[in-house]
């Protein structure tokens, strides 16, 4: 018997106490460790709390979102201006660093730190990412690229290379093979074991993912288009990649980083439509995220943003199906931003804190 099952039958013995229910148990917690084994990392870019709003209240007042047992806020501002850039608002959940704007992956003062990916690979995890941007965008870039000023597509490309990264879709395939330096990255990637792929091989949807092998798939030349022009991968290629870095993470766990990256893109445009679109097709994809975290037990899911953008507002004379919007800005605001957690962990992540205390938290979760 173990000691733990003896002290409570001896507690309820002389006590009438008993063991602790399911009741109080985190969500989508199975055993009693409070440590994840794995984390999934969502980052809607400039998904604020209107942008939310926007997407439940165009969905039936429903969203994947109401799943998350926790919620906090966290100080989105980035070293040199309350109002952050993606490039700093991504370092600051990759390295735990306030860094200055355009900055991918160093500090305030150019220099390279380590990304959670980065650590999660050296100690031996299964790593992954998935965009709807180009892959060598601020957001992802920011988890693998080291660079002073964003924007260096080409630059960040090269900097793929240098990771042992064991999954990466998204668009910008001509970063990797129409380079200025005469490098053939995807050529690349094979001799190191990858299985290179892309939109025009394979239609995405019918994409297999074989957990044996290291994959990259290109989802565009360049970014890929809106959810409104036709993309629809986000959802499938969630579900798939948390189930193949599972195979390939078996022993020691993974971390995926997914980027809903164009809800940042209708908030720029300064057009409602293009973000509620883009908020359901991230919230379809959460939803396969949670499912996969419900049934693992083990994985802890966090939701969050860099920013918000547009300054974005629901007004008055607004219904459910019909809402009435507007912009205070074509840019970012410095808005507090929401985190949602799900899993063991997930309780961490209530409160009010600093953009990179994200950081902080995985890295301490994971026992790194
Ligand atoms: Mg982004
Ligand atoms: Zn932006």
């Amino acid at each position: 018997m173990k000691k733990s099952i003896l002290f409570l039958a001896i507690c309820s013995l002389f006590f009438g106490c008993e063991a602790p229910s399911n009741n109080g148990q985190i969500p989508g917690t199975h055993s009693s460790s409070t440590k994840p084994k794995n984390i999934i990392l969502m980052i809607g870019d400039g998904m604020g709390v209107t942008q939310v709003s926007a997407g439940l209240y165009s969905n039936g007042n429903k969203l994947n979102l109401e799943r998350f047992p926790y919620v906090g806020l966290h100080k989105s501002y980035s070293s040199d201006d309350l109002v952050t850039d993606s490039a700093a608002g991504a370092t600051a959940f990759s390295c735990g660093v306030k860094t200055y704007n355009g900055a991918v992956g160093v500090d305030s003062d150019t220099v390279a730190v380590k990304t959670i990916l980065e650590i999660a690979e050296e100690k031996g995890l299964a790593t992954g990412m998935v965009a709807t941007s180009t892959i060598t965008h601020a957001t992802p870039a920011s988890f693998i690229c080291h660079q002073n000023k964003r924007k260096q597509h080409q630059k960040n490309a090269a900097d793929f290379l240098k990771t042992e990264i064991d999954l990466f879709v998204g668009g910008g395939k001509d970063h990797f093979e129409k380079r200025e330096d005469g490098r053939n990255l995807s050529n690349e990637l094979k001799k190191k074991g990858y299985v290179v792929s892309d939109f025009f091989q394979t239609p995405i949807n019918d994409l297999k993912m074989d957990p044996a092998k290291p994959l990259a798939f290109y989802t565009a030349n360049t970014n890929p288009v809106t959810v409104a022009e036709g993309r629809d991968y986000l959802p499938g290629i969630a579900k798939k990649s948390v189930e193949f870095l599972n195979v390939r993470g078996k022993e020691k766990g993974f971390f995926l980083m997914i980027e809903g990256s164009q809800i940042d893109w209708g908030g720029h445009a300064n057009e409602s439509d293009y973000i509620i679109t883009e908020m359901l097709d991230f919230d379809k994809a959460i939803g396969h995220v949670v499912d996969f975290a419900e049934k693992d037990g083990e994985t802890l899911v966090i939701v969050t943003a860099d920013h918000e953008t547009g300054g974005y507002a629901i007004n008055k004379g607004s219904k459910l199906d019909s809402l009435k919007t507007s912009f205070t800005t074509d840019y970012h605001t410095a808005d507090l931003i929401p985190v949602f957690a799900y899993g063991p962990g997930s309780e961490n992540f209530s409160g009010i804190y600093e953009n990179t205390a994200i950081f902080d938290k995985m890295k301490a979760l994971y026992g790194f």
